[in-house]
């Protein structure tokens, strides 16, 4: 595996895996968790909700077409964003990506751009497919960007990690390296030379800046929590009346604090 490239082959697939691919020609990326099967859950903007990102075109995908492969590729449940696809249809010709968990400090800050890695460490394979396939079934709230989007669910799918704050960041790679860089501090800095343009550093498509990055990791935060996918209705404060009625399977790490 290189150093900046998380590129696999479809054979090196493992359940549990967060994948992601790139759309729009780099644009933006998209994250999913691999439930087996040849099975992908992801999550998208879901048509019925308001959200910034209709406002959006990069995010938002077209129309579904028929799936030739799977009968229920393209399962979701009315008025969710989760929803489970074959792997062809999430890649959609793209190249397949792993996202790394349990990175080292060190290696995080090699990373140019943002959201391929994390230094949180992932559940096991089992709980991940889990939570997947339990938000599948009950949502993971509305579709945001910044504070709430596809890498963010995958994120959850894979460690269980909740920021409590609401900071106006996203707990993703991919929303802090778009805003979370001053424009005199990236000026400043080596990468100057990999940026396209000053005018792309205001886009999402051209955030790159490891160090702020760094600082809104899910693995180095002290402001997360572990939540069991059970209480995620409950803690991000979600209208779902029903979601005492759920059967509860809580693993005792659940509630406690992560200290680092
Ligand atoms: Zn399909």
């Amino acid at each position: 595996m290189g150093l900046i490239c998380n590129r696999i082959e479809r054979h090196e697939i493992k359940p549990g895996d967060h994948l992601y691919t790139y759309r729009a020609v780099f644009t933006y990326s998209h994250h999913g968790i691999f439930v087996g099967g040849s099975k992908v859950v992801h999550f998208r903007p879901d048509r019925n909700f308001k959200s910034i990102t209709e406002t959006s075109s990069n995010f938002n995908d077209p129309p579904p077409t028929p799936c030739p492969t799977f009968p229920d590729c393209g399962f979701r449940q009315p008025n969710s964003g989760v929803v489970l696809s074959c792997l062809d249809c999430f890649l959609r010709n793209g190249s397949l990506y792993r996202f790394e968990y349990g990175v080292s400090p060190t290696l995080f800050l090699t990373r140019i751009r943002g959201g391929t890695c994390t230094t949180a460490l992932p559940d096991p394979p089992e709980t991940v497919i889990h939570r997947a396939m339990y938000l599948l079934q009950n949502g993971f709230g509305n579709y945001d960007v910044f504070q709430n989007n596809c890498e963010d669910f995958a994120m959850y799918c894979k460690t269980g990690l909740l920021i409590v704050e609401k900071q106006g960041v996203g707990r993703s790679g991919q929303a802090s390296s778009a805003i979370g860089a001053p424009l005199a501090a990236m000026l400043s800095s080596p990468l100057k030379l990999l940026m396209p343009s000053p005018v792309g550093i205001a886009t999402v498509t051209a955030g790159m800046y490891c160090v702020s990055r760094y600082a809104t990791d899910i693995g180095v935060r002290s402001d997360v929590i572990k939540v069991g996918v059970e209480d995620l209705a409950v803690n991000l404060g979600w209208n779902c009346s029903d979601a005492e009625e759920e059967e509860v399977v809580q693993d005792e790490n659940s509630t406690s604090l992560i200290t680092i």
